[in-house]
């Protein structure tokens, strides 16, 4: 393709997507294909001859959006809901352009500087402490694994990184019962084990019970368990509930266990003055994550994991061969060093981009807005006696059930999900589902950076419509 070509066809697709995001609302929400229909719409082999791009753009129409679940869609309110604004997909654009591999500080020094420069910026927007070290993993996933992978380099006289954890001491973390799986994830890929996780027990509010926490800690050591680890969530996934980091805090300093925060979606209401509590005691944490895909706008991927300690970062994961060394090895860092992957997109391009774009303010505005909605939504569900709320909303997340009078709660369970079905199925909105106390429960999530205070209601009219149907 010539240059000319890219220019005209690059103009045709930047057009197009202009259109896409300005006609959202054409399409519905939820993807309405069925399991392996997109990929019998494919041929099943490669195409032997190169064909024109116009022909793979008009297909983009054709065959790719019919399998698109929107996200960026303002009637997406399921699971966090997460959205790309334009800054954020014009910075994916040039860092693809550019398609520089950030592994080494040498292989693209803005690469590795601007991360720098941008993770700094974002820690003073969350009013986390200076002399915090950032580095940008893909996911949550990975960040609370490299965190937690870290913990374990930090166990007095484990030695993991040279002998693995074969005949060596049983360790043992722990999280909330509502922690996210990515925690028991990364105890599978760490040689911890599902065993090795000990979830804590939740109050009624979902956060974790601190004494419950202090006495798993002692029975395991009286056990012959290592205690090394604890994550402790600003914002877990079923109802964004808050542990108790200061308390938690306190257990781990006198414990000597490395604390892991998860903040990967309540971490960005810290960038709201009056809601900087929200990340009171992580000040203290060990490491910390947080999602800049979640609920600040950047099109996914980008975590950023923060810690205290990138010495210890280092030591799990640097290994550096021959062909890897460079002179400024001892005066810049390599970001290779401190995760799984070589590797490295320049994610931080979008980061910027975005921080730039909008500002602290504008940012800030984005969310308290979310944050209003939810509240008004959850004064809709709270006010009406078809509906309950079940769960507090410290953030932008409400989670609610429908009643039904008589229902057994198994019956009750089913009239919910098929009320969930239903409202899905109009394509004018996207709501998930969670269990609390053994219950389904519908979580209304805001955090789409195109959602306004119309499709609440229209998705709150859907849902009363629905209960209605469902009640007969
Ligand atoms: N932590 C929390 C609290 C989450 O809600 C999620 C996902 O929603 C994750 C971690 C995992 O995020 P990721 O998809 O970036 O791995």
């Amino acid at each position: 393709m010539d240059l000319q070509a890219f220019q005209k066809e690059g103009h045709r697709l930047l057009d197009w997507i202009t259109r896409y995001l300005g006609e959202l609302e054409r399409y519905p929400v939820l993807a309405r294909s069925k399991p392996g229909q997109v990929r019998a719409s494919f041929p099943s082999s490669p195409p032997g001859e190169g064909e024109p791009l116009p022909r793979i753009l008009e297909d983009v129409e054709r065959l790719i959006v019919p399998g698109l679940t929107h996200w960026n869609h303002p009637g997406f309110f399921a699971y966090f809901s997460i959205s790309a604004s334009a800054p954020g997909i014009l910075g994916e654009l040039l860092a693809a352009a550019f398609n520089v591999n950030g592994m080494l500080w040498k292989t693209s020094p803005v690469a590795t500087e601007l991360e720098a420069v941008t993770l700094d910026w974002l820690r003073q927007m969350l009013g986390l402490p200076p002399g915090l070290f950032g580095v940008i993993q893909d996911t949550a996933s990975a960040s609370t694994l490299v965190a937690l992978a870290a913990a374990r380099e930090a166990v007095p006289g484990l030695e993991a990184r040279r002998r693995g954890l074969v005949g060596q001491a049983r360790l043992r973390m722990y999280a909330s019962e509502e922690a996210h799986s990515s925690v028991e994830k990364a105890g599978l890929v760490l040689g911890i084990g599902q065993e090795g996780l000990r979830k804590i027990p939740v109050d009624g509010a979902f956060r974790m019970d601190p004494a419950a926490l202090a006495r798993a800690i002692g029975e395991d050591r009286r056990a012959g368990w290592t205690p090394f680890a604890v994550t402790a969530t600003v914002g877990t996934t079923s109802t964004t509930s808050i542990d108790p980091v200061p308390r938690v805090a306190e257990i781990c300093a006198g414990e000597g266990l490395w604390l892991h925060v998860d903040a990967a979606y309540g971490g960005a209401a810290a960038v709201l003055p009056e809601r900087r509590s929200v990340l009171a005691g992580c000040e203290r944490a060990d490491s910390l994550v947080m999602n800049p895909h979640k609920w600040l706008f950047v099109p996914i991927d980008l975590s950023v994991l923060y810690t205290r300690k990138p010495e210890v970062l280092r030591a799990a994961f640097s290994l550096v061969p021959d062909y890897l060394r460079t002179p400024e090895d001892a005066v810049a860092p390599n970001l290779m060093d401190y995760g799984v992957s070589l590797g490295r997109r320049f994610r931080a391009l979008k980061l910027w981009m975005v921080l730039r774009a909008f500002g602290q303010e504008g940012i800030a505005d984005r969310i308290r807005e979310h944050i209003r909605l939810a509240a008004l939504f959850r004064s809709w569900v709270e006010a009406d006696p078809g509906f309950e709320v079940a769960a507090p909303s410290p953030f932008s997340l409400v989670c609610f059930r429908a009643r039904f009078p008589g229902a057994t709660p198994e019956e009750g369970d089913r009239r919910n999900e098929a009320l969930l079905d239903a409202v899905n199925a109009s394509g004018e909105a996207y709501l998930s589902h969670t269990k609390l106390g053994g219950r389904t429960t519908l979580r209304l999530a805001i955090g789409n950076i195109r959602t306004e205070e119309r499709h609440v209601r229209r998705a709150w009219d859907l849902l009363r419509e629905a209960a209605r149907t469902g009640r007969g």
